[in-house]
């Protein structure tokens, strides 16, 4: 019988759901017999529609925006068709009074995850207010009563380009405001970086939480390692030419029309942690090296200091590759050495003809540190 075929979701045939979980479970890092069951199940539970209170603070909606405009079938639809969203304040249908009181209804029942999407001012903490209140007292209060709190997008996570010099508000992550303003050293958020955020890597961490009934394992700066643990060039498609030592010298030359690698153009992907190219935008049908452009590092904290321009290569980060022929000194035949040790250099820089890697300095700089940001 028809109804027999369909899930609890709505529109999905239960083959269509038991798919999805498929996909979920491997994104979380599930695997096994038990995987598929285990997503299933907490999808299940979805049915009771938990709670959910999604606060905006210092931000351009670019998150929400991703989140809204996820489609049938991503897996971020499909869930976030299931949450009780009960105050977000760009989408609820509420206003004013009735708005509060949603808020303060779901708060005070402490059985609700809280979203943030923003950075939160601290000079003047009154740069950003709510109904009368700052984003610091909302942020601080909401915390403590929230079962998990998760940041989505680089704002709530770092501060992003609020937070970019000279950084006229203060304006910091959520996590960093509540240890070194607000007063709880020990605070912890779940940060799901990326500019904007990515609605699936926000499900699947919100799903995590579900199925194992526990926080993910963070790294030192708040990400979950099962999704922002590798560098986005260790997943990347063009990575077979960089170790190659095939690069795009300027955007719109030969190397460009064949897909070759983006890194002399700027491409931050050697020293930034971030699913994109697993995960993709915009259906999950690309990110941006996919279509010819350099990632530009937007999951680390203070991206627009520390990793700009955007159209140049990484600071701090060289690969062999980068010496000129007179500086091999070798005069004629030098190119044709240089062709040859470019193999052996895009090798030995990937770490894959020595263990260790190629980067000078730039790894440790960016990548996750122990005592936190
Ligand atoms: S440098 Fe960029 S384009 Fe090249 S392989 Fe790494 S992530 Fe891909
Ligand atoms: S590819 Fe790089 S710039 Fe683009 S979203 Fe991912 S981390 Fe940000």
């Amino acid at each position: 019988m028809e109804h027999e075929e369909m899930s609890l979701f709505p529109g999905l045939s239960r083959r269509d759901f038991l798919k999805t979980c498929g996909a979920l479970a491997g994104l979380i890092g599930l695997s096994g017999p038990m995987a598929v069951p285990k997503v299933a199940e907490a999808l299940e539970q979805l049915a009771k529609r938990p709670a959910v209170v999604w606060s905006l603070f210092q931000e351009c909606l670019g998150c929400s925006v991703n989140l809204l405009q996820s489609r049938k079938p991503a897996p971020a639809n499909l869930i976030l068709q299931q949450i009780s969203l009960n105050y977000h304040e760009a989408v609820m249908a509420a206003a004013g009074d009735q708005a509060e009181k949603s808020f303060n209804d779901t708060v005070n029942s402490g059985d609700f995850y809280y979203i943030v999407e923003g950075a939160i001012a601290t000079t003047p903490k009154e740069a950003i207010t709510i109904h009368g209140k700052t984003a610091a007292d909302i942020v601080t209060s909401t915390y403590k009563k929230a079962k998990a709190t998760i940041c989505i997008g680089s704002c709530s996570c770092y501060g992003n380009i609020q937070a970019a010099a000279p950084n006229p508000t203060g304006a910091k992550g959520v996590g960093d405001f509540l240890r070194q303003d607000a007063g709880i050293p020990d605070a912890v958020v779940i940060n799901s970086p990326r500019c904007p955020g990515n609605a699936d890597d926000t499900v699947a961490i919100l799903l995590y939480v579900l199925v194992n009934k526990k926080l993910p394992e963070l790294d030192s700066i708040g990400r979950p390692k099962f999704l922002f643990g590798v560098t986005v060039h260790d997943n990347c498609e063009r990575r077979g030419h960089f170790d190659n030592g095939e690069f795009v010298q300027v955007f719109g030359d030969e190397g460009s029309d064949k897909g070759w690698c983006l890194y002399k153009v700027g491409c931050k992907g050697p020293v930034t942690y971030a699913p994109c190219p697993k995960t993709r935008w915009n259906g999950q049908h690309g990110w941006p090296v996919t279509s010819g452009g350099p990632c530009i590092g937007c999951a680390e904290p203070d991206f627009w200091d520390k990793l700009t321009p955007f159209y140049d290569k990484a600071p701090g980060f060289h690969i062999p590759g980068d010496i000129t022929p007179a500086q091999i000194g070798v005069g004629l035949g030098a190119l044709t050495a240089v062709g040859i040790g470019a193999h052996f250099i895009g090798q030995a820089a990937t770490g894959r003809l020595f263990k260790g890697g190629p980067v000078e300095g730039k790894e440790e700089e960016a990548g996750p540190k122990e005592g936190g940001k």
